[in-house]
């Protein structure tokens, strides 16, 4: 699909502004990657696949973190996972903090940098809003040397936490906020995963993006819209550290999903909260959620194109992604019969020793992915919600009382009494069959139900996860407390059976249960008991 990026960037290649393209995607390593970071990699590993150029994997690690190692590994393996490859050695923002050092002391030797003293919330104090203007700090005309020797303290652990802190002087009246003296550097005493306890002092997102932009040669520097502003600071670091070449920082529109919350913060407060487990919980939209969950690499990748790359924000629906599995699946998965809430049935006109071949297609359009081998005998299950004893609504296409339906691919049934137990609970059907109308319907009555079944001598117990929207509001994320709309009834457990034949395809994983939906295969318990998560519906019954 064609977007504002791609246009930019054919114009600097044909203008000869840059010899060839080269991109980044630069991971904080504070949690898992979710859809929204899918979005940035198939936009900038896309980019350089299609220009033939190049994109860097880097971690932006200049914030220390105990677990960063951890996300590390996940974050590679969920790139590698959607099918990319980044170029060259994975590179660290923590790489180059020497030379953005020496690039802070050059800005303090140019006048354009000092080290304040003043608390954070002065300096938020006396950074203004968009109505009043900032007010200068009493540290912000220290002369050069005050400065340079105040910086080495700050290096050398001199001061503690919140102490003392590098920053860039640029303009206190600025009607861009950011620009008001932004901070450089800030002081913290954690140990990195990298450095270890060689440095106190951290450079900001801003200082560090830029700076290792510019070392690692990258052109077009793609991030979200909510970075629009950050570009005024990128610009001015660059052309006050006197570099040439500079990459230039470019903003698209940032993925917002219904029904979910997507930055890390929040995903690690439903985890803090116990709403969640992990971070691959199929009820959130991280990638290893999604794998988790079912989906393929080449649907989520198919998404991505599909919502395009557009400047402005705008809330993309759920539907949008289920269709890229389901259009997947419809074409690629195999159909199979499952029956997830069963209720059992005893062909009364059958022997109990009746045993008779039918053969199911794999996938009803296509012959090539084969049939398989079914039985029919005198006991079968079918959905519960398939049958109502005395249904009078007209709509209603299930097996009723006296009525009949056909089992699909296979005979009509008439259902002649309901068993019940002490309390009133059905326990069994009986019902007889036509056996007349193996695939064939007799003249002069119509059936109009359908229903997929199983005979109790062609299948096996296995569990149904299904899992559910985790917010019961459209927009979670608009909300300061976002954990009062959580919808509790997000995970669905059943019990039920799935056809022997399922054994034999060749496709392990992902299926279609004929009605039911799309379901990948999780976990086989005990060699027996097989689950499977529903990865999506059949049909869109939400909004
Ligand atoms: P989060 O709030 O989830 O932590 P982030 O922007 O802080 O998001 P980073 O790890 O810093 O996450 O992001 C790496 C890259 O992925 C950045 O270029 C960022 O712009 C991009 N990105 C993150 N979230 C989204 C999103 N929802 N849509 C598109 N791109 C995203
Ligand atoms: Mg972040």
């Amino acid at each position: 699909m064609n977007n504002f990026i791609k246009k930019i960037i054919e114009k600097d290649l044909k203008e000869k502004k840059i010899k060839k393209l080269h991109t980044r995607f630069p991971p904080e390593p504070n949690g898992y990657l979710h859809i929204g970071h899918a979005k940035s990699i198939c936009l900038n590993f896309g980019l350089a696949k299609k220009y033939e150029g190049k994109c860097n994997l880097r971690f932006d690690d200049t914030n220390p973190n105990s677990k960063n190692k951890k996300y590390i590994k996940y974050i590679k393996k969920d790139i590698k996972w959607l099918g990319f490859k980044w170029h060259g050695a994975t590179c660290y923002s923590s790489k180059y903090f020497k030379i953005l050092y020496k690039y802070a002391l050059k800005l303090i030797k140019k006048k354009l940098a000092y080290v304040d003293e003043m608390s954070h919330e002065e300096i938020k104090y006396h950074r203004g809003t968009l109505n009043k203007k900032g007010i200068n700090s009493p540290y912000r005309n220290r002369c050069i040397s005050e400065n340079l020797s105040l910086f080495e303290k700050m290096k050398k652990g001199y001061f503690s936490e919140g102490k003392a802190c590098l920053r860039a002087k640029i303009d206190m009246s600025s009607p861009i906020i950011l620009m008001r003296d932004p901070i450089l550097y800030r002081i913290k005493f954690t140990k990195h995963h990298k450095t270890k306890n060689k440095w106190c002092i951290y450079p900001m997102y801003d200082f560090a993006h830029c700076i290792s932009d510019y070392i690692e040669k990258i052109t077009h520097s793609l991030c979200t819209s909510e970075f629009s502003e950050n570009r005024y600071l990128y610009e001015w670091i660059l052309k006050n550290i006197e570099v040439k070449n500079k990459p230039k920082q470019y903003e698209f529109s940032r993925l917002k999903l219904e029904y979910t919350v997507l930055s890390k913060r929040k995903i690690q407060t439903l985890i803090n909260n116990n709403i969640i487990k992990k971070w691959n919980d199929p009820r959130i939209f991280t990638i290893s959620s999604l794998r988790n969950k079912g989906y393929t690499p080449y649907s989520i990748r198919k998404f991505c194109n599909v919502i395009g790359i557009t400047r402005k924000d705008h809330m993309i629906q759920m539907s949008s992604l289920e269709n890229c599995i389901k259009k997947e699946l419809n074409l690629k998965s195999p159909r199979i019969m499952a029956v997830v809430d069963p209720i059992k049935i005893v062909i009364t006109n059958l022997p109990k020793n009746h045993v008779e071949n039918i053969n199911f297609p794999n996938h009803p359009n296509r012959i090539d992915m084969g049939f398989r081998k079914s039985i029919f005998s005198n006991v079968i299950y079918i959905e519960k919600n398939d049958f109502s004893e005395n249904n009078v609504n007209k709509k209603y296409r299930g097996l009723i009382l006296n009525g009949e339906i056909r089992l699909r691919y296979s005979y009509i049934i008439k259902c002649n009494k309901v068993l019940k137990n002490k309390k009133n609970k059905i326990i069994k059907l009986l019902c007889t069959y036509d056996k007349t109308t193996l695939n064939k319907n007799p003249k002069n009555r119509s059936v109009k139900g359908v229903i997929h079944w199983l005979s109790s001598i062609n299948c096996f117990i296995a569990q149904f996860n299904f899992y559910e929207r985790l917010f019961n509001i459209k927009n979670p994320d608009s909300k300061k407390y976002f954990l009062n709309f959580i919808n509790n009834e997000s995970i669905i457990i059943k019990k039920g059976y799935v056809e022997r034949g399922i054994k034999n395809i060749k496709e392990k994983k992902r299926y279609q249960f004929e009605r039911i939906g799309y379901f990948y295969l999780k976990k086989i318990k005990n060699n027996h008991v097989w689950k499977f998560n529903r990865i999506v519906e059949l049909k869109n019954t939400k909004k």
